[in-house]
């Protein structure tokens, strides 16, 4: 029944999805590249490094995740932030359709209580927490596989 759950969670998300790879089609007729990790397909315009005269750098973000689709400015970004927008593909698997408007909703409370839009969105203070917090056991894990080789 696995792939049944899977199933659901892609319809569930897919009228998001369906805006991302609109936004990635451009980036993609413009060279940019596209290919598919972790259920999601990665888009970016740049590889490993944003070059100094690149118009992305005018963009209000690094990365974005739209449903099961994530555009990033670069591959180095994508990698970089990868745990992090993972947590909002499963944000769009939870809420749907009413993702995006939830996530503004959050916004607005965020500034009705004075604080920052972005920064104190609910939403994004999951993923900083879920992310930081899977950092911390990848490291705790590779300190462990260095203690075992020094033996
Ligand atoms: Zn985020």
């Amino acid at each position: 029944m696995a792939s049944l759950a899977v199933l659901l969670r892609l319809l569930w998300a897919a009228p998001n999805s369906l805006v991302g790879v609109l936004a990635a089609l451009p980036v993609l007729w413009r060279g940019g590249f596209a290919r598919a990790i972790d259920g999601t397909i990665e888009v970016s315009w740049h590889g490993d490094r944003v070059p100094a005269s690149s118009w992305t750098h005018r963009l209000p973000f690094v990365a974005i995740t739209l449903g099961h689709v994530i555009l990033g400015v670069s591959d180095g970004e994508l990698a970089r932030l990868r745990s992090h927008e993972q947590v909002h593909v499963r944000q769009y698997e939870r809420w749907g359709p009413l993702f995006l408007p939830a996530y503004a909703l959050a916004s607005l409370v965020a500034l009705g209580r004075g604080r920052h839009a972005y920064v104190d969105n609910v939403f994004e203070v999951e993923a900083r927490r879920v992310a930081e917090g899977a950092a911390r056991a990848a490291a705790t894990e590779h300190d462990d596989a260095r203690g075992a080789d020094r033996t």
